[in-house]
């Protein structure tokens, strides 16, 4: 069986290589220099010449919550792009299964919590991110349409915070963990204080690209439903953006040098997420814990420094 994974050098799509390898699956990763998703033909040529069984689509146009404030022509016309293709092509090449990667942060701002797989359409998203949200909210109907048209078997998995080792650690674009991650790295370096954007008040779900590959996993070969699902930690395990800076401070020993820059947007205040539906299918899935996991992304920052995406 064969398995086209888009996205395949990103963040998830590394963690989920690791995941593959040495199973019965024969893992394709074109990078988009490789495919350009963007480019329909080439994309149709590319699907034709390896004939995959399944598609595993990561790949986007990503970025934490600064990306998407200030660059929202780019996020919704490249994922609007890439998502028409790799599913229109997944139908012209008769692709038994396609899991696409939606957001919890795609969903309706103030609304009442915790967000289920239900809400999706049910209000306009954050302005923050409305771009690129509109654009993901799009892959979520295009899937249903064809299904609903076609047969197929089309499908979407809803992570929340996604954080681990080859993020991009880009200071401007990055998501916050792997933004911090190299800010605090640099203050520490340098002598200067930690900054840490807006007030460190929201409250954010982290699930570890490791967990995610695995549970990306399972999906591809347990989850038959046609519906999206929420791949996420549980409600308790929210934590303030806060927390996770004085976490990846302590990582450093650099927590006395922690300040608040609150001139800054703290972007959604909350986007709790239920995984009950998750639950019900696994109630025993171990996640690593926020602790365990920012070690272990620090531990490799550091190794992968002159190397990584920054
Ligand atoms: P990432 O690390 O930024 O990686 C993005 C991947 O997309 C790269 O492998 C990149 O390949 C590929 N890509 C971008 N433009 C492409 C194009 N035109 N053609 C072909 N490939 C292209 O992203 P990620 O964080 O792993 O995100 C994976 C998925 O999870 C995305 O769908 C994202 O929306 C979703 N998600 C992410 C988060 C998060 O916190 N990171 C949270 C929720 C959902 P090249 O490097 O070769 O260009
Ligand atoms: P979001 O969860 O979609 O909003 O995306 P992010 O991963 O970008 O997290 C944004 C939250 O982290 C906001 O509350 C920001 O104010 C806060 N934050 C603090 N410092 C940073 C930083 O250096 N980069 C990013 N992206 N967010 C930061």
């Amino acid at each position: 069986m064969k398995i086209l994974v888009t996205g395949g050098s990103g963040l998830v799509g590394m963690a989920l290589q690791e995941v593959l390898k040495n199973t019965e699956y024969i893992v394709l990763t074109p990078s988009s220099k490789e495919c350009n998703l963007i480019d329909s033909q080439e994309t149709l040529s590319y699907f034709e010449r390896h004939q995959p069984d399944f598609i595993i689509h990561l790949a986007a146009k990503v970025g934490g919550l600064y990306k998407n404030m200030n660059d929202k022509v780019t996020m919704f016309e490249e994922n609007m792009k890439i998502n028409m293709n790799v599913l229109e092509c997944a139908y012209r090449c008769r692709i038994k299964k396609v899991i696409s990667c939606l957001s919890t942060c795609i969903f309706p701002d103030q609304l009442h919590f915790p967000i289920d797989e239900d809400m999706l359409h049910n209000g306009p998203p954050h302005v923050s991110n409305d771009a690129y949200a509109y654009a993901k909210r799009m892959l979520e109907i295009q899937s249903r349409i064809y299904n609903e048209q076609y047969g197929t078997h089309f499908i979407c998995v809803i992570p929340t915070n996604i954080y681990g080792p080859n993020d991009n650690f880009s200071l401007e674009d990055g998501h916050v963990i792997p933004s911090l991650i190299h800010k605090c790295y640099l203050a520490k370096e340098e002598g200067k204080e930690f900054v840490v954007r807006g007030t460190g008040k929201p409250l954010r779900q982290f699930i570890f690209s490791k967990d995610l590959a695995k549970l990306i996993r399972w999906v591809l070969e347990n989850y038959i439903e046609k519906k999206s699902i929420i791949l996420s930690v549980s409600e308790k395990d929210e934590v303030t953006i806060g927390d996770i800076a004085y976490e990846i401070a302590k990582n450093f020993h650099y927590q006395d040098h922690l300040v608040f820059d609150s001139s800054y947007s703290d972007g959604q205040y909350k986007k709790t997420a239920n995984n009950s539906k998750l639950l019900s299918y696994l109630p025993n899935f171990h996640f690593v814990s926020t602790k365990d996991g920012i070690k272990e992304t620090v531990e490799w920052f550091i190794k992968n420094y002159e190397t990584i995406r920054k």
